[in-house]
């Protein structure tokens, strides 16, 4: 079994060896992350340049080197934009969004960006922030649940937020929208499609200017979603990948064949160790199953943190913020952390109940899948994401995942541990990420 992992010196090693090998795929344009151009190519503000590359963004991804320009044009036209998970997606939107403010009025909302989650838009909210460093006069509001008190007001140029909370501030009157000029929607598919969010979204943009310009970003648009997109943001730009391209290539999925339900608990201990190589995040179906596994590792002791619906703003706050910075490195979450979530040290994800949508939980769910072990292999790293399965409706669900995206998974078998270690730590030990490494091994 390996130990959790002490030596720091590794873990360094690999994010100099990570930025190496970006470098290497930031040259091959036919790569999510290459492009041809520099950012000073695009027509960015100088504040904006200068930020970048103090973040040390060599050159722009291709969701960005593509965006940019048409949404940086003027008259301002409407972009729908696909882009893998982990290419990219917020920089091309904060970019735009900081280059089309008026930074001589600092309290007049002037953009707004939704996300699904009140994680997500503090993420935002903290890339916006360190986009616009250079820009005197910058301030961001955060608009999600109890951040605003009830008698003051939205006075900042840039806002972040959740759509209920941004809905309930401009009926109240305590978010002035009539000098919006951008309306930015993340994670636009799972926006626009569930129930309330989608009512919520339309509400919103219904209450804004007309002539706002309208930004729908994600990493799947199924093609329901896609139609109903090109009336939200009409006559919109748009970027597309193909079916194949939808996955990363340094995400190597995997999954294990549990022998029943009642197995799963057992194996996810034995998987610990090695979860602890960098950081990892178990997926599960709901808020009580999430707290029960915490309980239960906790008492087998295990150090695991749990992140759900369920607790309270600020306390979500600290429990991402411990996780981020690796004080806590383990994470059992629901849904609600599956999209959009940015921890460059996440190196396994695991799907602990497989993601599944609709009345009784009677479909596969690829979108969630895709998002979920997104959280890994985030701009050229390499990860792992292990889906376990324990009975036909789970395989057969995994089965159609993976022809849904035309892949192969690399199958674990939980008697044969020895094999197992060696193919993970295989994978998230190496440093590199390795677009043609195939684990060796069953598929399905
Ligand atoms: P997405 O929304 O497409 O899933 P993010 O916007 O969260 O991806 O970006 C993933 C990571 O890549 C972030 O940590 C971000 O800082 C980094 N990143 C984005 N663009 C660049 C770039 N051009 N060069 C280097 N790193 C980048
Ligand atoms: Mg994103």
């Amino acid at each position: 079994m390996a130990e959790p992992a002490k030596d720091e010196s590794r873990l360094q090693e690999n994010a100099y060896d990570v930025e190496v090998q970006f470098n290497d795929l930031q040259k091959d344009t036919d790569n999510p992350l290459g492009s041809v151009h520099t950012f000073e190519d695009l027509g960015l503000p100088s504040e904006v340049l200068r930020a970048l590359a103090a973040l040390r963004f060599s050159k722009p991804s291709k969701v960005q080197e593509k965006a940019l320009p048409l949404m940086l044009s003027n008259p301002p036209q409407n972009m729908i934009a696909q882009s893998q998970s982990g290419t990219g997606k917020t920089a091309a939107f904060v970019t735009t969004v900081l280059s089309r403010v008026d930074h001589s009025k600092p309290n007049q909302p002037q953009a707004l960006l939704l996300a699904p989650s009140r994680e997500l838009a503090r993420q935002i909210q903290s890339v916006v922030t360190s986009i616009g460093q250079f820009l005197t006069n910058l301030a961001v509001a955060a608009a999600i649940p109890g951040s605003i008190p009830k008698d003051s007001r939205v006075d900042k140029s840039v806002v972040v937020g959740t759509p209920g909370t941004v809905m309930d501030l401009i009926r109240k009157r305590q978010f002035d929208v009539s000098q919006l000029r951008v309306l930015v929607i993340d994670e636009a598919d799972n926006m626009l499609d569930q129930q309330g969010l989608g009512e919520q979204c339309a509400r919103v943009k219904s209450m804004l200017p007309k002539d706002i310009q309208i930004l729908l970003f994600s990493a799947t648009f199924p093609d329901k979603v896609m139609k109903y997109a090109t009336v939200f943001a009409p006559n919109a730009n748009m970027i597309k990948l193909r079916k194949q391209e939808l996955t990363v290539k340094g995400i190597s999925q995997m999954y294990m064949d549990c022998p029943s339900e009642s197995d799963k608990y057992d194996i996810l201990c034995k998987l610990y160790g090695l979860m602890n190589i960098g950081s990892s995040i178990i997926f599960v179906k709901t808020r009580d199953s999430a707290t029960q596994i915490q309980q239960r590792m906790t008492n087998d002791g295990h150090k695991v943190s749990v992140l759900h619906g369920a607790y309270e703003g600020a306390e979500r706050d600290t429990l991402l913020e411990d996780f981020r910075s690796g004080k806590s490195k383990v994470l059992i979450t629901t849904n609600v952390l599956a999209r959009g979530i940015d921890v460059s040290t996440v190196s396994m994800v695991i799907n602990y109940d497989i993601p599944m949508k609709g009345m009784g939980d009677a479909m596969h769910d690829t979108e969630t899948y895709l998002h979920r072990i997104g959280r890994t292999g985030r701009f050229g790293r390499v990860g792992v994401s292990i889906t376990f399965i324990s009975d036909k409706k789970s395989f057969d669900a995994l089965r159609a995942i993976a022809q849904d995206l035309e892949i192969d998974l690399v199958a674990l078998k939980p008697d044969d541990w020895d094999e197992t270690e060696k193919l993970v730590q295989r994978v998230i030990k190496s440093s590199r990420a390795q677009p043609d490494f195939v684990p060796s091994g069953n598929t399905v």
